[in-house]
């Protein structure tokens, strides 16, 4: 997406997420976390590509950050702002839906080499896989929404869930975290700035951090 609605300094999605990225992987690289970047890069992987990297690595945890989008135009639209995390379900709003479909479409820039291989049938095995892991995806959105709810300026929105493509394929368990509306004005000056998304890197790592502790202490260290 770019925005904001109604003019000023035009921002995209595709740099703020990647910039809240790079320094997200640097945080948990710090703590000890293996990171793999789906890219590091101003470059389009392909929603379903994304999961596939994230299983050929064994990966514990998948985590796609993103920038909302309103669904509306004018200025009572453009007023819209905060933060939610999703993790893979059946959607179950109709805003829920709206994103699900916002997020889905990033499908139409994957062409050629970027197109995915996948056949029909995968999409009900890839679902099936997530199903086991919704209890672990629901705790970490929880967790992540708590850590945010600390400094961010927009409102918390919640834990969502919606059928995702970017996070379908995963064998992990799995989350979208909307991390600000880049339509609402406040809040694209707000995700623009660096210190800013310093901030919400910071949070999204101890959240992580978090979450790995908790899970090593259910399952027991080392059987990872
Ligand atoms: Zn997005």
């Amino acid at each position: 997406m770019s925005g904001p609605i109604g003019g000023g300094p035009r921002i995209y999605e595709k740099h703020i997420t990647l910039a809240v990225a790079r320094l997200l992987a640097q945080e948990l690289r710090s703590a000890g976390v293996d990171v793999l970047m789906t890219r590091t890069t101003d470059t389009l992987i392909a929603l379903s590509d994304r999961g596939r990297i994230a299983n050929r690595n064994k990966g514990d945890l998948f985590v796609s950050v993103h920038v909302n989008a309103t669904g509306g135009r004018g200025s009572a639209a453009a007023r819209e702002r905060g933060y939610e995390t999703y993790f893979l379900a059946e959607a179950k709003t109709a805003e829920a839906s709206r994103v699900e479909r916002m997020e889905n479409e990033a499908v139409k820039f994957e062409t050629g080499a970027n197109a995915p291989k996948g056949d029909p049938l995968s999409f009900i095995i890839n679902d099936m896989a997530q199903n086991e892991h919704l209890r672990e995806s629901n705790d970490l959105a929880e967790t992540i929404q708590n850590g945010m709810r600390r400094f961010h300026p927009g409102k918390d929105r919640g834990v969502q869930q919606a059928n995702f493509a970017v996070l379908r394929g995963s064998y992990m368990p799995a989350v979208l975290v909307e991390i600000g509306f880049g339509t609402n004005p406040a809040e694209a000056a707000y995700l623009s700035d660096s210190n800013n998304q310093r901030e919400i890197a910071q949070s999204l790592a101890r959240s992580v951090l978090e979450y790995l502790e908790h899970y090593d202490a259910r399952i027991g260290p080392g059987t990872r």
